[in-house]
């Protein structure tokens, strides 16, 4: 019998196994690779990158695991708010004066600077709410950013704007995959405090692309982790659980004292059919939204108006922001390497008329809006590929609080792992993943003899089925 089987190999399912790599673990991903939302290939000094691609760092649980692993990462050199708006590429500058240097309506830009006012000032509320406070869990700082603005809709937060002025607003908060009026306001003013300070977190690069992470847990498990292996039930026994699953074009059945369930949201629900019923109906209210990604390789000499950008939003386009993945490789340089590495994304309602075409069109469609902000980048392109992802994010939806504590819950023998679990992407990935592990650990260490030292309400069987 495993102490512990993993099911996923993205980063949460990581984070748990790289946590346990000394007991007698089992990780299982359906996929032909580890990583999850977490894609990343080498190019030479650069990387493409269809997914996840700023990290938290020291002080994180991110940082922890990146210190742990050995694997290092840097502050994004570049700016992280430029804009190409209505024929006007911005990358320095101070926001607030953004709505002045971008061609507008007069009404717009009183609309901007009167909504800009009041997400500015929630942004540095969010930030006092945000911030870790000594001694306290994770899950206790992750539900005090739940209830910040967590019951309206950012639309209803800003009200009605006129169309740039929308437009304007729109990319930031699309990136958590829900349109802001789908988003709660509090996520909302949480994603412009991340994209306008860095003590926000979001901000390094993973060196050699994010891939290296994943990828380097996934060879030190070895054996122990197996891709290409999907599972297809996860019950309770009388005291362990059975987990089935395929390999190979085997069916396997397999007993473990604890399951991390390190899936999306909908998948651990269906997966697991004996959770108590109020954690399945929670994991059934989780709500994704899609993403379309393209990674561009190019081929130019000299220097690009995109070198000293990380990221640049591109409202009304049909992507909605650009990211220039080689600003990492840049910092390091004392000469300008030929070429560069682009990914550019299109969250929620971008990508809904997207996902479905064949990738030539929607990379049609992106050479199209490129060459408008940046003329002549389809003629610099050696390699371009997009990647679809059906489930991009959970994002907070207003109310999404209220399902916290049934979420976090502890004491079953199967335990739930994943970003879906808070607002922060990998560090919640991480975080979750970090947690389950350290129950495990915790109940391990407590000799079978001694059932009421075990997690609360596990040891007859799991009181939670
Ligand atoms: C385009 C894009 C950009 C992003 N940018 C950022 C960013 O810059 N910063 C950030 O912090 N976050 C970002 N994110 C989010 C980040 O990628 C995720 O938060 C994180 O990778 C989620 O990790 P996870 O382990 O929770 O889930 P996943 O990565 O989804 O892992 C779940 C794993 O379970 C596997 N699985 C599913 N079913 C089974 C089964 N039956 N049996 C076995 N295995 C199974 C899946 O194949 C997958 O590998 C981005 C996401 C996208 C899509």
């Amino acid at each position: 019998m495993y102490d512990a089987i993993i099911i996923g190999g993205g980063l949460a399912g990581l984070s748990a196994a790289h946590r346990l790599r000394h007991r007698n673990i089992l990780l299982l991903e359906r996929d032909n690779r580890f990583g999850g939302r977490i894609h990343s290939e080498r190019r030479g000094e650069y990387w493409l990158n269809w997914g996840g691609h700023v990290y938290n760092g020291p002080g994180s649980a991110t940082g922890e695991l990146l210190a742990s692993v050995g694997v290092d990462s840097t502050p994004v050199p570049g700016s992280l708010s430029g804009l190409a708006m209505n024929g006007k590429l911005i990358t320095d500058g101070r926001v607030e004066t953004y709505p002045f240097r971008v061609p507008m309506s007069w009404r717009d830009r009183a609309a901007l600077v009167k909504a800009g006012a009041k997400v500015r000032l929630n942004v540095m509320r969010y930030a006092k709410i945000a911030a870790p406070r000594d001694g306290e869990d994770y899950r206790v700082r992750q539900q005090r950013i739940y209830d910040f603005l967590g019951e309206q809709t950012f639309s209803e937060f800003v009200g009605e704007l006129p169309n740039d002025a929308d437009a304007l607003f729109r990319p930031t908060v699309s990136r958590s995959a829900g349109d802001p009026e789908q988003v709660s306001a509090g996520a909302g003013v949480g994603y412009f405090h991340l994209v306008w300070d860095r003590s926000g977190g979001l901000s390094r690069n993973i060196i050699g692309g994010p891939s290296t992470l994943t990828e380097t847990i996934g060879a030190e498990l070895g054996d122990r982790a197996k891709i290409g292996a999907q599972a297809h039930e996860v019950v309770h026994a009388r005291d362990h659980a059975i987990v089935r699953y395929s390999h190979g074009g085997t069916e396997h059945e397999v007993k473990a004292k604890y399951v991390v369930l390190a899936t999306t949201a909908p998948v651990a629900r269906d997966l697991a059919p004996d959770l108590e019923s109020d954690v399945r109906d929670a994991l059934g209210k989780i709500v994704y939204g899609p993403y379309v990604s393209a990674a561009f390789l190019t081929n130019e000499t000299t220097r690009q108006k995109w070198d000293d950008s990380y990221a640049i939003a591109t409202p009304k386009r049909a992507f909605n922001v650009f990211f220039n993945m080689s600003s990492t490789a840049r910092g390091a340089e004392s000469h300008r390497r030929p070429g560069s590495s682009i990914m550019a994304f299109s969250p929620a309602r971008f990508a809904r008329p997207l996902i479905d075409l064949p990738d030539e069109e929607i990379l049609d469609r992106y050479y199209a809006d490129l060459d408008d902000i940046f003329p002549g980048f389809p003629s610099l392109v050696t390699e371009a590929k997009v990647e679809r992802w059906k489930q991009g994010l959970a994002y907070c939806f207003p109310g999404r609080g209220r399902l916290q504590p049934t979420l976090t819950r502890r004491g079953s023998r199967i335990m739930l792992a994943g970003d879906f679990l808070g607002t922060w992407y990998t560090e919640t990935a991480v975080q979750s993943g970090f947690a389950a592990a350290q129950d495990i650990l915790s109940a391990l260490a407590v000799p079978a003899s001694s059932p009421q030292l075990e997690i609360a309400g596990m040891a007859a069987g799991g009181s939670h089925v």
